[in-house]
């Protein structure tokens, strides 16, 4: 830091000013929300990571008084003063500065208005994304999102699952899908990861009980509000278990995480208008088949073992309004580790998990028998030979074996009532859109 900077230190967060402090000296340091002047009193509203402070200054003060003047939106200042009880003002109380010192100026006009009294647009809001998160309704998306991941990560080291960190750069494909995005890797070509699948599989063949909470990489196509190409997922797998156990084991950490927002969010929750209900257990379960049969009575076209399309989606939003399980999926349209039912094999032991329209995850008991996965790989046009790293460590004891990857910024858009995925990533990727 330079000297002038370092010479008197932020002592104080708003947050913690309060009549209590009546008297005492403090310094506080932010970034100038507003300015106002009324008469012979000027008042600085200062913000910080905690919320607004207002700065009081009378005209008596002749030197500060004048030095306000200089002052303009989203400087960065500090303020050394003495904390004065006042019933009117943010905490219930105000600074009285005896100095006011710039550390960087602002440029005027700003290129977006970041009280937001000024709408602008996503994209204008992307673009300028460092002004447009220091509006409270923007970081409480980021509060969320930070107390989610760190709510989730608690209960399933509670649970007693190990963290891990798997590979996001890759030689094959690991779903054989055509999504990848292949990149320039020394002399060779290579992808970027789209799932932790085949590597967490791996690991619970080593940790019985492995999370990880990593991005994934997706050349999505189409451009939607719930797709992007850099993905944040929450992965999970668990030896000696099967889907009902990794129903059961998502249910409860989806109940723990709206409840632990709900009731620790709620700064946020009210900066974002939102009433966020904890959703009942047992969340209720339909097969794919009743999902395909409640769709067709509504009118929705399709037949049993095509994919459910967003217009189908949406109207299922309307029908199931919160937290749901679709399971059995046709075994066709499903990924080649997922096992038929032995009783259906035309069905799989996969399920998604909803929330209204919105898939929010997907999982499934795994093959977990190295015959049955090379039969499933063929049957899937995929070549047994690429995923030879992968089949070897099915001849040195394999664990039956079950799990799931949620979408980290899908749930976070249902906490926060975001209509686009979007907003709830600091710097969105997608087809479109590479930087900031
Ligand atoms: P969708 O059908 O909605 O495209 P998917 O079934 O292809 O998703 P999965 O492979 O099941 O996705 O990935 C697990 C979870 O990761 C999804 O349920 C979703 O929450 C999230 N996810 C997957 N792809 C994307 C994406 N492109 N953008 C945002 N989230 C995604
Ligand atoms: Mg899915």
């Amino acid at each position: 830091m330079p000297d002038d900077a370092r010479d008197i230190r932020k002592t104080h967060f708003t947050s913690d000013i309060g009549p209590e402090l009546d008297g005492k000296e403090v310094v506080l340091a932010g970034w100038v929300e507003n300015i106002r002047k009324l008469g012979g009193i000027k008042f600085i509203i200062l913000r910080d990571k905690e919320g607004l402070s207002q700065i009081t200054i009378p005209k008596s003060s002749s030197r500060v008084f004048e030095e306000v003047d200089n002052l303009g939106k989203e400087f960065v200042i500090l303020v050394r003063g003495k904390v004065r009880k006042m019933d009117k003002a943010p905490q219930g109380a105000e600074i009285i500065p005896e100095e006011i010192k710039t550390l960087n100026p602002a440029i005027s006009p700003l290129p977006l208005d970041p009280t937001g009294k000024v709408e602008a647009n996503l994209d204008t809001q992307l673009d300028n994304r460092v002004l447009d998160l220091r509006r409270p309704e923007k970081t409480a998306i980021f509060i969320i999102r930070h107390e989610t991941t760190n709510v989730i990560r608690e209960f399933l080291i509670r649970k007693r699952f190990i963290e891990i960190n798997t590979p996001k750069i890759i030689a094959s494909a690991s779903e054989g899908g055509a999504d990848l995005f292949p990149i320039s890797y020394y002399e060779k070509e290579a992808f970027l990861s789209q799932s932790a699948q085949l590597y967490k599989e791996q690991m619970a063949s080593v940790f019985e009980k492995v999370f990880e909470i990593a991005p994934c990489y997706r050349a999505e196509l189409s451009r939607t509000v719930r797709h992007l190409s850099e993905v944040y997922a929450v992965d999970v797998e668990l030896a000696f278990a099967d889907y009902e156990d990794v129903i059961s084991l998502l249910e409860d950490l989806i109940y723990n995480v709206f409840k632990h927002i709900k009731k620790n969010c709620s700064k946020e929750l009210t900066a974002l208008k939102k009433q966020l209900s904890v959703p009942k257990k047992p969340f209720p379960r339909y097969t794919y088949t009743e999902i395909v049969e409640k769709l067709q009575s509504e009118g929705i076209e399709m037949n049993w073992g095509e994919d459910i399309s967003t217009q189908a989606y949406r109207k299922l939003g309307e029908l199931l309004t919160g937290a749901y399980f679709i399971l059995d999926w046709p075994t066709a349209g499903k990924p080649f580790y997922i096992l038929p039912r032995k009783d259906d094999p035309k069905v799989c032991e996969s399920f998604d998990f909803m929330y209204s329209w919105l898939e929010l995850a997907s999982g499934g008991t795994r093959v977990y028998k190295k015959g049955m996965l090379i039969d499933r790989l063929k049957e899937q046009k995929l070549n047994p030979i690429s995923f030879d790293f992968h089949l070897k460590t099915y001849d040195w004891g394999m664990p039956p074996h079950a799990g799931w990857g949620l979408g980290l910024d899908r749930l976070v858009m249902i906490l926060t009532g975001s209509e686009n995925i979007r907003e709830c990533v600091l710097y969105p990727r997608d087809r479109d859109r590479l930087t900031p």
